[in-house]
């Protein structure tokens, strides 16, 4: 499902990351603490009053070869335009309106998206006074807030969330698997779909009418629907902020966010390194199905070994994904390119896989008979019954005596013996623990 994205423009130092920050409070990404995996965040996702959107604060895109600071905020300010649903235009009532705010201002007028004014810095009454001249700007009502008091940020977010669309139609049916690839510039991923296009007997249908102007490829083979979710770099339109590093990773973030699969495409002829382990952190916090396309088998000289090396590589540098199949294949040779789609299928299916819940607690039970819980000082967890409340990604409910005695391990070694009778291949679970004695 498409979530729409809010957008913060505005100069330097005028508050945006603060703000940004306090908007995605704690919802930070549980894959963060992991060894590996490090963010500059610029991307996340906020929740007010039931609704929730994607934030991003645009001062955090630096654009190449761009250091001009006005002519970089104008990029910042046509970036958002074209991304988001909602602009969040800051302003700080300390400096009053200055040049490039109202250069600012005539860009985000022209373009029609709604645009909420916000004034920060307005830390106590007095500065209340300051916040009359940026009517000005032609916007209506400033909100005025403070980013280090945290004061206004509830009707800031108020009115963000009266001018989201509605966009929880869902684009596409249910039946057809929504497939992103996501990986660095060059490792091929244009070239892989272009060679699952060009296979024999793919039929590709009409360009849906999404209600997004991303551009999907929609096809069908051997009776199953699927559908490539526009990514970074696949569509090279040549806007000046469409090649820097951040744009790219939140327009593949964008694409996980609609996807049920995605394909980690990595260079076979190159190593790993952290961009990818990052971009696969997203895929697996946001729960969604993820295989390992090694791609450019075909350039890389290979003996009995090679596969199995590089496979350990991969489980070695994503440890967090170990659910998820690797794939070696070469979009060029076409060689392997054939088992690609099956796999896509089968992480599919279990990534929407129901287990019911007499099944799911046989399995538990057994695990707790053979390996039963440690005692935490004299007391131990008693498990009552588990039971799966959600498929996409499968999630688990398990009620036990008193959730603080559940350790990680012991968490982890149940997810093990459910993935070992329910293969679960391809998909991130998640485990909650809940009370009830
Ligand atoms: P950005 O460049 O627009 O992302 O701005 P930052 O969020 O990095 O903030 C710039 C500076 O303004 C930092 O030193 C912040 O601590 C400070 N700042 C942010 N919000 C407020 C506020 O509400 N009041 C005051 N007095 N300072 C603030
Ligand atoms: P993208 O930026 O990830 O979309 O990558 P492209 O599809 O544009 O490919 C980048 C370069 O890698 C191009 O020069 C391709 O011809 C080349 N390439 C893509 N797939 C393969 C492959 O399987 N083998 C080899 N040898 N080269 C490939």
């Amino acid at each position: 499902m498409a979530k729409p994205v809010v957008a913060i423009v505005g100069r330097p130092n005028v508050g945006k990351s603060t703000i940004f920050n306090r908007v995605i409070g704690d919802r930070l990404a549980i894959v963060e603490d992991k060894p590996g995996v490090t963010r500059d965040r610029i991307y996340g996702s906020g929740e007010w009053n039931g609704k929730t959107f994607s934030i991003i604060d645009t001062g955090g895109i630096e654009i190449d070869g761009v250091d001009h600071i006005l002519r970089s905020i104008r990029v910042q300010a046509e970036l958002a335009i074209e991304e988001a649903d909602v602009i969040v235009f800051m302003c700080e009532a300390k400096s009053g309106v200055t040049q490039s705010d109202e250069e600012v201002a005539q860009i985000l007028f022209r373009s029609g998206k709604p645009v909420i004014l916000a004034v920060n810095k307005v830390d106590n009454m007095r500065r209340m006074d300051d916040i009359y001249e940026f009517y000005s700007l032609g916007f209506g009502d400033p909100v005025a807030i403070s980013g280090s008091h945290g004061t206004g940020i509830g009707d800031l977010l108020d009115e963000i969330v009266k001018n989201l669309p509605d966009l929880t139609e869902e684009e596409y049916e249910d039946d057809v698997i929504k497939v992103a690839l996501i990986g660095r510039p060059n490792v091929g991923k244009s070239s892989l779909v272009n060679a699952i296009l060009g296979e024999d007997r793919v039929i590709v249908s009409e360009v849906a009418g999404t209600t997004r102007d991303a551009i999907d490829t929609p096809f069908e083979k051997d009776g199953q629907k699927y559908v490539i979710i526009d990514t970074a770099g696949m569509r090279k339109r040549g806007k000046v902020y469409e090649t820097t590093e951040k744009y790219s990773v939140m327009r593949s973030l964008k694409a996980i966010e609609r996807a049920d699969v995605v394909l980690v495409v990595i260079n076979g002829e190159e190593g790993i390194i952290d961009q990818d382990k990052h971009i696969a952190g997203y895929a697996h916090e946001a729960g969604k199905a993820a295989l390992f396309v090694v791609n450019k088998w075909d350039a890389v000289e290979k003996d009995d070994k090679t596969m199995h090396q590089n496979e350990q590589n991969i489980r070695d540098n994503f440890l967090f994904m170990s659910y998820a199949p690797i794939v070696f294949l070469s979009a060029k040779t076409k060689q392997r390119l054939h088992k690609l789609l099956p796999v896509i299928q089968h992480v599919a299916q279990q990534h929407a896989r129901r287990i019911p819940t007499h099944l799911l607690n046989d399995v538990i039970s057994d695990a707790v008979a053979y390996n039963p819980p440690p005692t935490d000082k004299g007391r131990r967890l008693r498990i009552n019954y588990a039971t799966q409340v959600a498929v996409k990604p499968p999630t688990m409910v398990i009620f036990v005596n008193d959730p603080e005695l559940m350790h990680f391990s012991y968490e982890r070694y149940l997810e093990n013996r459910i993935r070992a009778s329910f293969d679960f291949e391809g998909t991130p679970m998640r485990l909650f623990t809940r009370r009830k004695s």
